[in-house]
């Protein structure tokens, strides 16, 4: 077993971080308060080869690995939270299209998503849809060379932002003998006719990267724009949702090595009782265990990545990562905030700010106990 990095994935990993570090984290306050999207760092991001990591240079992509790939967006989140989840949506719609795409799809679609000129959408939630997303009330119906789309996709993150072009989203298509509903999955491009963006709602967190409601009403799209296979569209879309898994693990790490880094600095400033806070049991022990946790986190997402990197199973090993590290972050935020005591709640502290971003990693692409669900299935 070697746990070393290869030199690529150790050269991307400090590029990333050296990109968060100079342009990210010193922006990330701002945006997350003004609500602008930072357009200019998410081109930069693009220029670095960071949307397209894992995926062939054939395809708009870097050519490297998954592992890569999410040391990237750790070192990402770890400046702003917002781009990470930016980036992981935008990655887990380029993999719909390479593993499920036909080739002129992969060219029309994927190119420009991998190489970051545009951004994609995942829609899978529904007003009445959420963790039980088999409950899609979407419709398809083929009419002649068009697929008519009705219906209303809730929460869609990405497609309020200007530079993205496209929605895979899942619709029923009717009944298979059994009763089942025959789900599949479409891209719609924005612009299409009775393809609506909602206004974006206003959140806790992710200030500036929106999340829209979607409107489908008669809206008319070809008849191949259909994404994979007739009536295996569903069991696909969820598919790269494993994927989506380890990106919100590796987000979550690097929110909780945010939380970290202030608070050891904190710490060992702020003097009370004559003392550096960290000289104090009490605060230094929680520095510890959230060091630890980091760490266990960390190797929980790289495991996951490795795993899909060597095209083994790794449902279980994404679900543990997801779980764990979400969870494990909003711990690290809540203390990171009593670490800075009455200063970690004024939104002047990056940290008031992770504390309202930590939430919602145990919300998306699957909620915890959806994780539990998963694992406990597995066992
Ligand atoms: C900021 C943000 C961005 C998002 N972006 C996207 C996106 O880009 N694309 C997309 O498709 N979706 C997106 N979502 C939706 C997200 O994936 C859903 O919110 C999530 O899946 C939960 O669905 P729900 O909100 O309908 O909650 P519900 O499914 O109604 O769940 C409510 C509560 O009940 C629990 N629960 C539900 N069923 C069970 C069960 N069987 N056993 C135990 N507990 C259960 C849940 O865990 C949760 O705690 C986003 C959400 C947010 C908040």
């Amino acid at each position: 077993m070697d746990f070393r990095l290869t030199e690529e994935q150790e050269m991307i990993r400090s590029m990333s971080r050296k990109f968060a570090n100079e342009v990210i984290s010193p922006r990330a306050q701002e945006t997350e308060r003004s609500g602008e999207a930072p357009y200019d760092i998410i081109d930069k991001m693009a220029d670095l080869g960071m949307m397209g990591i894992p995926y062939p240079e054939k395809y708009g992509g870097s050519g490297g690995d998954w592992v890569s790939q999410m040391l990237c967006v750790e070192e990402v989140s770890r400046g702003d939270v917002a781009l990470g989840g930016m980036l992981d949506v935008t990655s887990i719609i380029a993999q719909e299209l390479y593993e499920f795409g036909t080739e002129e799809q992969k060219k029309r679609w994927l190119i420009p998503i991998a190489q970051g000129k545009e951004i994609g959408a995942y829609g899978l939630t529904e007003p009445d849809a959420g963790s039980d997303a088999g409950a899609t009330k979407t419709t398809a119906v083929l009419d002649g060379n068009e697929w008519v789309i009705n219906g209303t996709k809730q929460f869609i993150t990405n497609i309020g932002l200007k530079s993205s072009h496209i929605v895979t989203i899942t619709a029923r298509s009717g009944r298979r003998k059994d009763g089942k509903a025959i789900i599949n999955t479409f891209i719609v491009p924005k612009g299409t006719p009775g393809f609506t963006v909602g206004k974006p709602w206003d959140k806790m967190a992710w200030h500036w990267l929106p999340s829209c409601e979607l409107s489908f009403e008669d809206c008319h799209i070809p008849k191949d724009y259909i994404l994979g296979q007739e009536g295996k569209g569903f069991a696909q879309h969820l598919a790269v949702l494993e994927t989506g898994r380890i990106f919100v693990a590796a987000i979550s790490v690097g929110l909780a090595q945010a939380c970290l880094d202030a608070s050891v600095s904190y710490a060992k400033e702020r003097v009370q009782f004559g003392r550096p806070l960290y000289s104090f049991e009490g605060m230094s022990f929680k520095l510890a265990d959230m060091a630890m946790n980091i760490e266990l986190a960390r190797l929980m997402y790289l495991k996951a990545a490795w795993l899909k990197d060597k095209k083994m199973p790794h449902t279980l090993e994404a679900s543990y990562a997801k779980l764990f590290a979400s969870e494990m972050a909003e711990k690290a935020a809540s203390d990171a905030v009593q670490i800075h005591g009455g200063y970690g709640y004024m939104t002047e502290f990056p940290v008031s700010r992770y504390y309202k971003a930590a939430k919602l990693n145990q919300i998306v692409e699957g909620t915890s106990e959806v994780q539990r669900i998963v694992i406990s299935r597995n066992l």
